[in-house]
């Protein structure tokens, strides 16, 4: 099979030089990728203004029901993607991982566009800022997609979850990808790059793909891309050197690798669930994937008496794991990526080796189920420990990609803390406790050093999600060795394809800028009330202005008696006596909004169709019995949902007779869209 890029709308013809790429298990050649030769200036000039143009003009809603949609289209044909993946040395739970969790990050990102992104092109960042005392004068940032291009290069060994979990976000902020693979897992990103423009689902120039080499990509890069890597830290290095990331300042995201700690508390002693719970997820990070994670555990730490049950308990585990052909139902581990991989990992645990004595894995002398031993990229799992790990520098340092860790002792906290931050900044620790006190100083003592950090103990231990498994809502990447990237946790990696910009003008500009109305710009009066309006029949800026209506002290007792809400500032003119808020008994807040919907609604069967919550309510003063209340209700945004119906979200202000603002808040109702004729 050869492999080819998808550029400029169109799979390229196979170039000339050609990379054979062989199959993990049995070394046999499973495709040709080819390399060069592309124009990567013309596919950056297509995906900018093809696919970003075509991107750009959608919504955010229609963004994420794309997503969705090629969700449900790759599940349909994961197998494909299976099959393949198990000459990468993949079993099928490294797939559950690669595959499924690659499509759950879609849905993940569908979700998630839906509900906590507009309906709209751009995003409002925060309140608008008043910046004058007379009210002309405002600011407001806006969020809004960058006019470039999301260069994505992938690590090998998760060709598929890897692709996607960057698409995701670029895609849903309006962002073209252009996506390259590992060569060496290749054959699997290219599988899922053919389903992705196959389905037909991406608007044109949305989705490119490279096979092989970037060439002279870089050079091509301007202040409007991103390039988003996960890879070594070496290749990361190189690449940020480039004169056109620093001359343009081009945004690098980078994912490298990490020496990641799982840290067994003093009070997890053998025969505690914790402990039970540390030697299984030691066990699964080392051979899950054949500990080819970058967020796999590669520094086992345990209070120092517990080094010799850890070892003895892993070894235990670890002896038992079932190494072969991956494709068997009974092989819990498959080979490393390649024999080039398998070299790497061979001289890194030979460096290791200087500090930390092997104890478990023999890579001379085990057994390979249902593949020849001589022909894959096989090794058994290899545990090392480290003797004084407060000396040593390579069990902090060196990342034998595969199936090895390296168990150290520690004597208190303190120095279990200083341990684990000599990884110099990583993806991914794991603190196995039950005693939220040690949790806590473990945590706040390398939350500094790191992107993520997992507590595991008896009570979560069926539901976690493990130590290795980066989740789509949570943030995925770390400080120093680990890159200085941050991928995943919702929306937060959208915003890493778009440009926060403050816009600062009068309300009136501000209003007609966002659409979002904006205190003190004009508003719009009209002969019927708002709540009068379909959908997209009203403006915002669209204000009603209630008659007005005095509170009484049979009002204050009336609503005390009815809900229940007797509190001594409604009832007890005694108790408030020096009260810093409250000059005497006051008004219930909750009466003045129920007041405020009775003086504001517009009762009859309308356009309206439900109040579905309030925003951002604030009581600002205190309303007492024989005080006169009104209320100002202003269209202030309106984003539409779906053909029935739109969400309008209402600024309304309860003010005194004297005009002093008494409460503030957001009220959102859906509101009907004209009904077709
Ligand atoms: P790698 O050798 O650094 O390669 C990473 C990517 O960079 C590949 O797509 C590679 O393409 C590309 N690349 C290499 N040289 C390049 C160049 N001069 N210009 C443009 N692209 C270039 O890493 P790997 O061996 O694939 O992955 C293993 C490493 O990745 C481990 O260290 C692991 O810890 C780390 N990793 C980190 C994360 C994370 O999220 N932090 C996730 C997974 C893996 P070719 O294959 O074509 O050379």
């Amino acid at each position: 099979m050869k492999l080819e890029s998808y550029i400029n709308g169109q799979w390229a013809a196979p170039g000339r030089d050609f990379i054979e790429v062989r199959s993990a298990v049995s070394g046999d050649v499973v495709a040709e990728a080819t390399s060069g030769g592309l124009d990567m200036r013309g596919i950056l000039g297509h995906a900018r203004n093809t696919g970003g143009k075509n991107l750009r003009r959608l919504t955010f809603h229609q963004r994420a029901d794309m997503l969705k949609k090629l969700a449900q289209y790759l599940t349909e044909r994961k197998d494909q993607l299976y099959k393949l993946s198990f000459q990468t040395g993949a079993t099928r739970t490294d797939n559950l991982i690669d595959v499924d969790g690659g499509i759950g990050t879609l849905f993940v990102y569908a979700g998630k566009g839906r509900r906590e992104l507009p309906n709209s092109t751009f995003l409002l960042d925060g309140a608008v800022e008043p910046m004058g005392k007379a009210g002309t004068f405002a600011g407001q940032h806006i969020i809004t997609s960058l006019h470039g291009v999301a260069v994505h290069i992938n690590a090998f060994n998760f060709p598929c979850w890897g692709m996607l979990e960057k698409l995701a976000p670029a895609l849903l902020a309006g962002v073209p990808v252009v996506s390259k693979p590992a060569t060496v897992t290749s054959y699997v990103a290219h599988a899922l790059a053919r389903m992705i423009v196959e389905s037909g689902i991406l608007p044109e120039g949305a989705f490119q793909f490279i096979v092989g080499s970037t060439g002279d990509l870089f050079d091509h890069l301007t202040c409007q891309d991103v390039v988003s890597f996960t890879g070594s830290a070496d290749t990361s290095e190189k690449l940020q050197r480039h004169p056109v990331i620093a001359k343009e300042a081009v945004r690098f995201v980078a994912e490298r690798d990490s020496l990641n700690a799982a840290i067994l508390a003093p009070d997890s002693g053998p025969g505690t669930p914790e402990f039970d719970l540390f030697i299984k997820e030691v066990a699964k990070e080392m051979t899950v994937k054949a500990g080819q994670k970058c967020t796999a555990i590669r520094r086992v730490l345990a209070p120092s008496a517990y080094v010799e049950p850890v070892i003895a308990a892993l070894r235990e585990r670890l002896d038992k794991v079932v190494i072969g052909n991956p494709e068997l139902e009974t092989v819990r581990m498959g080979p490393v990526v390649g024999l080039e991989q398998r070299r790497d990992v061979l001289a890194n645990v030979k460096a290791l080796r200087t500090e930390a004595e092997l104890v478990a894995g023999d890579p001379d002398n085990f057994d390979v189920q249902g593949a020849d031993v001589t022909r894959g990229a096989f090794l058994p799992p290899l545990l090392l420990h480290c003797a004084d790990p407060i000396r040593a520098t390579k069990v902090h340092s060196v990342e034998a990609f595969g199936p090895v860790s390296t168990v150290m002792g520690y004597s208190d906290l303190d120095e279990a803390v200083a341990l684990t931050n000599r990884g110099g900044g990583s993806l991914v620790a794991s603190v196995y406790t039950h005693d939220p006190k040690v949790a806590s100083d473990l945590v706040f003592g390398v939350s500094s050093f790191h992107g993520r950090l997992v507590i595991i103990d008896r009570d979560c231990a069926k539901e976690q999600t493990g130590h290795g498994s980066p989740m789509p809502q949570m943030v995925h990447g770390g400080p120093g060795r680990a890159g200085g990237g941050e991928e995943l946790g919702g929306v937060r990696s959208v915003h890493h394809y778009m440009q926060r910009t403050a816009v600062q003008g009068s309300p009136r500009m501000l209003t007609g800028v966002t659409g979002s109305w904006t205190k003190n710009a004009p508003v719009i009066e009209k002969d019927r009330h708002p709540f009068r309006f379909h959908f997209e029949d009203l403006d915002v800026g669209q204000t009603f202005y209630s008659k007005e209506r005095t509170i009484t002290l049979e009002d204050i007792e009336h609503f005390a008696h009815f809900t229940g809400d007797t509190f001594y500032a409604h009832m007890d003119e005694e108790a408030t006596k020096g009260h810093p808020f409250f000059p005497g008994r006051v008004a219930h807040g909750y009466l003045l909004l129920s007041f405020a919907a009775g003086l504001f609604v517009d009762p009859d069967p309308g356009p309206v169709l439900a109040n579905y919550g309030l925003d951002s309510l604030r009581f600002i003063k205190p309303i007492q019995p024989g005080e006169t209340i009104k209320v100002r209700l202003t269209a202030k945004e309106k984003s539409p949902r779906n053909k029935q119906y739109g969400e309008v979200r209402w600024d309304v202000e309860i003010l005194t007779d004297k005009d002093e603002s008494a409460a503030t808040y957001e009220l959102l109702t859906m509101n009907a869209v004209r009904p077709q004729a």
